[in-house]
């Protein structure tokens, strides 16, 4: 069993353990009202939808299942969620948990940071990338039909609970997505190791968000520092959008990466080592870190990306592993660098 404080605009412990046997604990201490919200997806709530029942039975517990899947992340949906609180008669004292993986954790956020200016929030993540990832750091979102994640809020939960025996049922898929973002951390400081990847244990979940509670103690809203997290999304998101979001998430945070890697290696002229090193590290997921995509098409999508400044965009590069930088680059030296790494491989 691990456990983690996150000490940001609100405290609050993360958990870290096999089983259920410390929710009670652990979580019970926050839900001081009388009702509880259980928010899941429809594959979730088969698996699992009873498996916090149990703890609850002095309470009344309403479940909110939407259909699985990003889609769902929807204003629709999101009506649906605090309507059905606001039936129920939810007040300011109870409770929602979100029950499930990012969507699940990033649309029941955003409903409990909003339903009556905020009410209690309990996260249980039940993949691997929402676990070492989304679960933690308070950011919620639902999309809109100009694009992902344009709606949203800085809400910290009051508690995350990571059992490690949900994660079990995750097909191969939903792991190689989670290992995405573990890769991005492995990178980010050399406490999680290539031998570490093969094992999705507490141990490495630990790890993970040791690194993310870190940078979000320092920069909750990112204005600074938390940009470090965007390791590898740069070109990762502009990869998802080409691929009209069919490739998961870590998949194409893998490939981000891979660029990351290459633009470091000509900003900062590292050593065939150090490169190898990389390279070692990222092939540690068995992600396909082929692109398809060409340097051209990608920088386009930078230079439509909502995060740029200018013709200039933040690049999360790297020294050596463990050693991430902000670089504000100009998207047309990007462009140069990765059509150099384009021609490096159309030439072998
Ligand atoms: P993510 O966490 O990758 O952002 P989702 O919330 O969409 O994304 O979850 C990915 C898929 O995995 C969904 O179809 C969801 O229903 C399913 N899922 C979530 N948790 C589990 C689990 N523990 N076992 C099997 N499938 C799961
Ligand atoms: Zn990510």
């Amino acid at each position: 069993m691990y456990e983690l404080k996150v000490r940001a605009s609100k405290t609050y412990g993360i958990t870290i353990a096999e089983n259920l046997s410390l929710f009670t604990e652990r979580v019970l201490p926050l839900i001081t009202g009388a009702s509880v919200a259980i928010i899941t997806d429809d594959k979730v709530s088969a698996l699992y939808g009873g498996a916090l029942d149990g703890f609850f039975t002095a309470k009344r517990v309403i479940k909110i299942v939407i259909r699985h899947g990003e889609k769902s992340k929807n204003a629709a949906n999101y009506l649906k969620i605090i309507n059905a609180l606001a039936e129920n008669g939810f007040t300011r004292e109870d409770t929602v948990i979100a029950l499930g993986g990012g969507v699940i954790g990033d649309i029941a956020g955003f409903a409990a940071s909003t339903y009556m200016r905020g009410i209690t929030l309990i996260q249980v993540p039940t993949t691997l990338l929402a676990a070492v990832d989304s679960s933690v750091g308070g950011k919620t979102a639902i999309d809109l039909n100009a694009g992902k994640n344009l709606c949203g809020t800085f809400y910290q939960p009051s508690a995350v609970y990571i059992n490690t025996g949900f994660l079990k049922t995750l097909p191969v898929k939903e792991i190689k997505n989670g290992l995405g973002e573990v890769i991005k951390y492995a990178f980010l400081s050399d406490t999680v190791r290539k031998e570490d990847i093969g094992d999705i244990n507490a141990a490495l979940i630990y790890k993970c968000l040791k690194i993310k509670r870190d940078i979000v103690e320092k920069d909750e809203k990112e204005s600074g520092c938390r940009a470090l997290l965007n390791l590898g999304h740069t070109v990762g998101h502009a990869i998802e959008r080409l691929s009209g979001y069919k490739l998961s998430h870590g998949a194409c945070v893998a490939k981000g990466m891979v660029y990351a890697v290459e633009v470091s290696k000509r900003i900062y002229g590292l050593s065939d080592e150090t490169v190898s090193n990389m390279y070692a590290l990222l092939k540690s997921g068995k992600h396909d870190l082929s692109c398809g995509y060409s340097a051209e098409s990608i920088a386009r999508q930078l230079a439509a990306d909502k995060k740029r400044y200018g013709d200039r965009v933040n690049f999360i590069a790297v020294k050596d592993i463990g050693k991430a930088e902000i670089v504000k680059i100009k998207i047309s030296d990007l462009k140069t660098m990765m059509e150099d790494y384009e021609s490096s491989f159309k030439s072998v």
